[in-house]
């Protein structure tokens, strides 16, 4: 039965044919075989026969008051019934236990002695059976219970099988254990081999020599090279030990695997390109390896490190654009700061993000508390008129507004007329983030423009006035015109008459002023002294008459444009020598210095005589008639600059005050009444005078000093422009 048992093909077989073995022995129907575990210090149930629930018992072995517990331990069969039932753990109403030991090994428990065991057992309905001889080296191994009261004649042997049993059970359990360990160790291992091939960093684990001892299957497709590997293959493979090997060997040198170099440049055998690993690497314990085995995990950092280098790239752009953005900030500051105008950038909800220093004065509002009452209302109805603004221009779809506005200046309460001109600024969405605006004063415009707005009022005032003006003067212009038209015709009418009159006139005093000769001769008759000094005096008013007819006619001819010119070729000299007869008698009497220069190069004129004749003669015999001692003198003079002669009549006579220089050229002027009647004249000598070198092309110009003398220079052009004087007085008359 023995061997039989010993040729179970396993354990459960084998404690069940035992058991089987035991009942048909002790004629028992049912019975269960507890074996004693010693992981778990219990009795637990491992076997059983006739059950239709097998009975599952698990009794902790220091429970010594359970006798199954006391029957395993002291090796001695026990048996009960009724209530120890319960204490036994089973349900029968009569059970037998009986001991199965086992080999006393390392870790097996000692053989209770009987007497302790009895002591524990007590006296009551649970008793000891016949004690078995027990044999030595045996350790408690278990118990099998038997339902029922096994017969005394059999108790012996059946004891004694189980004793033998136990040990061939044990050992058949042992093996069972054995075998289970190694399936569940193959397991454990495939699946740990499975979870490090799965890893996708090579995992590898090197000896003292830094030889691979292991390795997963990602390392062995970088470090193992197989039958029929492309050369290139094999090359990165060789590559790869000998690059691994030396990381290790350096690694070695540092001291500890752990603290060395920690970055591993390998190649791909299958792509060629470089990999980067991080090693980590775990010196192993004794219970894992052999001495000095060292595990490597090889992280694949390359993407890793590549991504690293982009951050860092990254890193460094941002680095520099915010350095950029720093400096272009520092920049617009220092632009914001030094312009002149107020200048803010608001957010689109018009909150001011930022502002120059003019800004500030007119909307900021910190330093409130030092403020006015008056201060604080103008900052904020500024603030109020500039925010509905740029609110209103948030919601438009303009990019740029431009609006007038009347802000108040805090600081003096003054009104402060600005224009705003405003921006959006867009993100790359064409959103609006931020609007700038500036302000420009418009103070100096306003009043430009309330200036203009006077200046215009006043012209048009002062151009009503001037149409008034304008209209007044035609009006005047049309009554002159009118006058001068009366008074034209008046003289020429005047002008006409003494013409026509001059026969008529010097005829009657002629025969004046002969008779008074003949009278005066005594050709009629003898006279006394006072009739002739009454004639003389007859004769030379009558000479005087004469002289002013004949001057009133001269310009009366003139006037009249009936004085028509002679032109011929005319020497100068001739002329003055004429003229220097005529006044001879008059030098003389005035015992008077006279001198004739006429300079030699001077060309004969083109001129009419008789009207330079008596220019000369005017003017002559005015310096003789307002010189009583001293020198008359002609002097004429020819020069290249000037086309023509001058001819100046210098007098040392009694000169003409300055006042008087105008009034002399005037018709009847003669400048000093009680003068005239000391030298007599008409007052027309110089105004005919003028009028001749008017019609001549020439002119006549004084210079006097009262009391001293006077110079009268005459400018005649070598030929008289015809018509010159025609044109002259057209454009008088005019
Ligand atoms: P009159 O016939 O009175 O000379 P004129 O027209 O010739 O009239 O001169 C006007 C006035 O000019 C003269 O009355 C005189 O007062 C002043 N006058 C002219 N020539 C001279 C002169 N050479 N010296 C001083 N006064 C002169």
């Amino acid at each position: 039965m023995l061997s039989a048992l010993a040729e179970a093909p396993d354990f459960s077989s084998a404690a069940s044919f035992l058991l089987a073995q035991v009942l048909d022995l002790a004629d028992a129907e049912r019975g269960h075989m507890l074996r004693l575990d010693a992981a778990q210090e219990s009795l637990v149930s491992v076997a059983s026969v006739g059950y239709e629930t097998p009975p599952r018992a698990l009794i902790p072995i220091g429970d010594l008051s359970n006798p199954l517990v006391l029957s395993a331990l002291a090796l001695v069969p026990v048996t009960g019934g009724g209530r120890s039932s319960s204490r036994a753990f089973v349900s029968i109403a009569r059970w037998t236990a009986l001991p199965m030991p086992q080999a006393r090994l390392r870790g097996t428990l000692p053989v209770m002695p009987l007497p302790h065991a009895q002591e524990l057992l007590g006296e009551g309905e649970v008793r000891f059976l016949t004690a078995v001889e027990r044999r030595l080296a045996s350790a408690p191994g278990g118990v099998i219970v038997v339902e029922g009261a096994v017969p005394e004649r059999v108790i012996g042997s059946v004891t004694t099988l189980v004793m033998l049993a136990g040990p061939i059970i044990a050992r058949l359990a042992s093996l069972q254990e054995s075998r289970d360990s190694i399936d569940r160790l193959t397991q454990q291992r495939d699946r740990l081999t499975l979870m490090v091939d799965s890893l996708p960093d090579p995992v590898v684990i090197t000896n003292a020599t830094n030889d691979i001892i292991a390795q997963n299957s990602r390392a062995e497709r970088l470090l193992n090279g197989k039958e029929g590997d492309s050369s290139g293959r094999r090359r990165a493979i060789e590559l790869n030990n000998l690059l691994f090997t030396s990381f290790l060997a350096k690694a070695v040198m540092m001291g500890s695997p752990t603290s060395g170099p920690r970055e591993l440049n390998l190649v791909d055998p299958d792509e060629g390109n470089d990999l980067l690993f991080e090693v980590l690497a775990h010196p192993l314990s004794e219970r894992v390896g052999p001495d000095d085995a060292v595990l490597s995990v090889l992280r694949d950092v390359t993407d890793l490190r590549r991504a690293a280098n982009e951050l860092e790239r990254q890193v460094q752009r941002v680095r520099l654009a915010e350095m950029k953005a720093s400096s272009e900030r520092d920049r617009l500051n220092l632009i914001l700061e030094n312009v002149a105008d107020p200048i803010l950038v608001t957010d689109e909800r018009a909150n001011i993000i930022l502002m120059n220093d003019q800004a500030e004065q007119l909307f900021q509002a910190s330093e409130i508390q030092q403020r006015s009452r008056r201060q604080i209302q103008a900052v904020r109805g500024n603030d109020t008129k500039f925010t509905s603004f740029i609110s209103e221009f948030a919601l438009l779809d303009t990019r740029a507004r431009r609006e007038r506005m009347a802000l108040v200046h805090p600081a003096n309460g003054n009104q402060l007329p600005i224009e705003v001109v405003s921006g959006k600024i867009m993100n790359e969405r064409g959103e609006p983030i931020a609007i700038v605006s500036v302000l420009h004063d418009l103070t100096k415009e306003v009043e430009i423009e309330r200036l203009y707005e006077t200046l215009k009022t006043l012209n048009s005032e002062l151009e009503e006035r001037i149409r008034a003006a304008t209209a007044d003067l035609a009006e005047q212009n049309a009554r002159l015109q009118w006058q001068s038209q009366e008074v034209e015709r008046a003289n020429r009418l005047k002008s006409e008459f003494l013409a026509s009159m001059s026969h008529e006139l010097r005829t009657p005093i002629n025969a004046l002023i002969g008779y008074s000769a003949l009278l005066i001769d005594g050709v009629l008759g003898e006279i006394n002294e006072r009739q002739r000094d009454a004639l003389r005096r007859g004769r030379a008013a009558a000479e005087h008459l004469l002289a002013l007819i004949n001057d009133i006619l001269d310009l009366a001819k003139i006037e009249a444009g009936k004085m028509p010119l002679h032109l011929e070729e005319v020497e100068l000299r001739d002329v003055v020598a004429e003229v220097s007869q005529q006044i001879e008698p008059m030098v003389r009497k005035k015992a008077l210095e006279f001198v004739v220069d006429i300079s030699t190069e001077c060309p004969p004129l083109h001129t009419d005589r008789t009207k330079v004749r008596q220019v000369l003669l005017n003017l002559l015999s005015n310096a003789v008639k307002f010189t009583n001692r001293g020198r008359v003198a002609v002097v004429a003079r020819c020069d290249d600059a000037r086309d023509g002669v001058r001819i100046d009549v210098v007098d040392t006579g009694i000169g003409i005050r300055e006042k008087d220089l105008q009034a002399i050229w005037e018709d009847f002027r003669q400048v000093d009444q009680s003068r005239t009647r000391e030298f007599g004249g008409t007052g027309l000598g110089l105004s005919i005078t003028r009028k001749l070198l008017d019609r001549l092309g020439g002119t006549v110009s004084v210079r006097s000093q009262y009391g001293e003398g006077s110079v009268f220079s005459v400018l005649l052009p070598q030929r008289t422009p015809h018509g010159a004087s025609e044109e002259i007085a057209a454009a008088r008359s005019g």
